[in-house]
């Protein structure tokens, strides 16, 4: 448990019915937002608002399709009354070589991960600049600050994202809207539960901490972030790495 308050605070966490998005979902209702938890499957997505209470709501949703995202902004905004925190988390990888890597496989991952978030981002700012209060997050990657061999078109989405953070930071800071992205290093989730044994060992062995981060780690920055001790941060990119990429 963190000692923040968020209470009468409306968040929508993209890719929140597991892994890091349900951390941050789960952590942001602890400290007393009432969440929005967005999966593809609708059903899926009502069943961890269930277990999340607080008021939570469920909403099926395919991010990299921009109209669904428009969408579910306004039905969010509409069954809560408001919308406050956006974490744009939701993400997939088609890794592959560079000179391998298809067109398709390039537009899903950009579509999914680059596109979905400044729709969403478009979308809730105009209800945020009304509300003189907003909290925008991105989750990044240290992939997105470092490249990775076979993640040319992941690393692109995320160093993009890092683009989009400190020009909406710049163009909404006067209404009082901040926009900051956490870019996590090598989390415990099922993106990298399907990485090769090998390939999980010798990342591990680059982290100074000598751990995997687990996604309440991440969670518990982007709690910060949402809160109001951040008031003064916007446009930033915070690292959750355990060290790996400094
Ligand atoms: P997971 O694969 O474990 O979970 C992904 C989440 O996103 C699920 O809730 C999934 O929901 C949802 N999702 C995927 N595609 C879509 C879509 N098109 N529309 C709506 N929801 C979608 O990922 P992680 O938790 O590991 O990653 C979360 C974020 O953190 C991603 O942006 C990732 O790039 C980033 N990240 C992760 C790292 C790690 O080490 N794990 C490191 C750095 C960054 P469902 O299946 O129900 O649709």
């Amino acid at each position: 448990m963190i000692n923040i308050d968020l209470t009468g605070k409306v968040a929508l966490v993209t890719g929140s019915t597991r892994g890091i998005g349900h951390a941050i979902a789960l952590t942001l209702a602890e400290c007393g937002a009432r969440v929005a938890i967005v999966g593809r499957d609708a059903a899926k997505a009502e069943d961890v608002a269930a277990q999340i209470g607080g008021g939570a709501l469920g909403f099926g949703c395919d991010v990299s399709v921009p109209a669904e995202v428009t969408a579910l902004v306004a039905a969010v905004e509409e069954r809560c009354g408001s919308l406050d925190i956006l974490v744009n988390n939701a993400g997939i990888t088609r890794d592959n070589l560079m000179l391998r890597i298809k067109d398709e496989d390039w537009d899903a991952v950009i579509n999914a991960n680059l596109r979905s978030a400044f729709v969403a981002t478009r979308a809730a700012s105009r209800g945020m600049m009304k509300r003189r209060w907003g909290r925008i997050i991105n989750i990044t990657s240290v992939v997105g600050l470092m490249g990775n061999k076979g993640q040319t078109n992941y690393a692109a989405s995320k160093a993009g994202l890092i683009g989009l953070t400190k020009s909406v930071a710049r163009e909404l800071a006067s209404r009082n809207i901040l926009c900051n992205a956490v870019a996590p290093g090598f989390i415990e989730t099922d993106m990298t539960a399907a990485m090769a044994p090998e390939a999980r060992t010798a990342m591990s062995q680059e982290i100074p901490l000598e751990r995997l981060g687990s996604p309440s780690d991440v969670a518990r920055a982007v709690a910060f972030l949402s809160s109001d001790s951040a008031s003064y941060i916007t446009g930033q990119v915070l690292v959750v790495d355990g060290g790996l990429a400094m």
